[in-house]
């Protein structure tokens, strides 16, 4: 066993041999392997140690897509405290309270006023603040994201509160992933919280992207229905940059397109972009649902979708995300 070829070979011939399909209760089932391997004395001195080096590359090659083997790498062994750092962090973090909401308006062209604002996380980390895309996926992998979102939603709608007294009208976006569909209790405790501050079930909006259809998608479906019947309103988000299927639209009771960024940022700089724009307007417009131009900086962006029946923007041309003292003021 001294070769690493030798045991490449052999990692390999274990995969192959126990992913052979066989019959289970007439059932043909298969079940797969994925190896972590650690070598003495280059990579531990002792077996713990080296147990514990195999188990990093092990996960190391789950995370690779499965049914592969890697050899341990000191780099791996970086990845793997920098996650448990952040794990504990995290964990830490949403005991002591440390994620905070911002909120960014949308804005209907038309009366130039917002008639809603999206929910966006932040998190206060050791007098930083740390970017959601640096911790929704983790927070996810955790199992974390759920009661953070629901904490978020709590402060959110706490807000919303306030705000529909001055604009009665007013409603909250809140970005939702896969696991929230698959989640039991999701229906009870959205209901509960809009009971708790008074809300119709129209003040709140769901974000979703098509991510959440890649687990289970008829599940996810079946609970976007309900959501729909409870009076909830849907909005796809980063529409045209995911794995885009238009039998979703077809299938699902949406409300709301949201235009990437991405597209909106290529106006008047590349027709490929605008072409994407024109196109999903058309199809949104013809399938009865609103378009919201999301990332709007400039005011030529502006025009060009406004000229194009496009009235509903997001994006720092209007205003940045706000803190909730800040959003109020700007609201009165
Ligand atoms: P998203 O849902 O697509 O949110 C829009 C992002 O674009 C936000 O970034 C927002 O600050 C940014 N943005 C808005 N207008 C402009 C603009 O004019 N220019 C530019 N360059 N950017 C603009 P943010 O807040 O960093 O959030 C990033 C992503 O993190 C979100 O993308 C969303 O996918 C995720 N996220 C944020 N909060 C939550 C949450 O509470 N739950 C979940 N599941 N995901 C969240
Ligand atoms: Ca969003
Ligand atoms: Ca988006």
């Amino acid at each position: 066993f001294n070769h690493v070829n030798d045991l490449a070979h052999i990692a390999q011939k274990i995969i192959d041999i126990v992913q052979k399909p066989f019959t289970l209760q007439n059932n043909m089932v298969s079940i797969g392997a994925s190896i972590g391997i650690s070598l003495y004395p280059n990579d531990a001195e002792d077996s713990e140690q080296l147990f514990r080096n195999a188990d990093v590359a092990m996960y190391h090659a789950k995370q690779l897509g499965r049914n592969n083997y890697q050899f341990f790498t000191e780099q791996m062994n970086k990845e793997a405290k920098a996650r448990l750092t952040n794990e504990a962090n995290l964990k830490i973090g949403l005991n002591q309270q440390e994620f905070f909401n911002v909120y960014q308006p949308i804005i209907n062209t038309h009366s130039n006023k917002a008639v809603g604002a999206e929910l966006l996380m932040r998190w206060r980390h050791k007098n930083e603040i740390i970017s959601p895309i640096e911790f929704i996926t983790l927070a996810e992998e955790l199992g974390m994201l759920i009661p953070m979102t629901e904490q978020a939603m709590e402060r959110g709608f706490e807000q919303l509160h306030l705000w529909r007294k001055y604009r009665p009208d007013f409603y909250l976006s809140v970005n939702f992933s896969v696991k929230h569909f698959s989640h039991k209790n999701l229906l009870s405790s959205i209901r509960s919280l809009l009971n708790k501050f008074n809300l119709p079930a129209t003040a709140l909006k769901i974000e979703i992207t098509e991510s959440a259809f890649i687990v289970e998608p008829e599940q996810a479906i079946e609970t976007m229905r309900q959501l729909v019947k409870m009076g909830v309103l849907l909005s796809l988000d980063d529409f045209g940059t995911g794995f885009s299927s238009l039998s979703y639209l077809k299938q699902l009771p949406l409300n709301v397109i949201k235009i990437d960024q991405s597209f909106v940022q290529g106006i008047g700089l590349d027709h490929k972009d605008e072409a994407i724009i024109e196109a999903t307007l058309v199809l949104a417009q013809s399938l009865g649902m609103q378009c919201i131009a999301e990332g709007v900086e400039t005011l030529e962006q502006l025009n060009y979708l406004v000229s194009r029946q496009c009235y509903y923007i997001q994006g720092y041309l209007y205003s940045k995300p706000l803190i909730a003292e800040d959003f109020i003021e700007k609201l009165k």
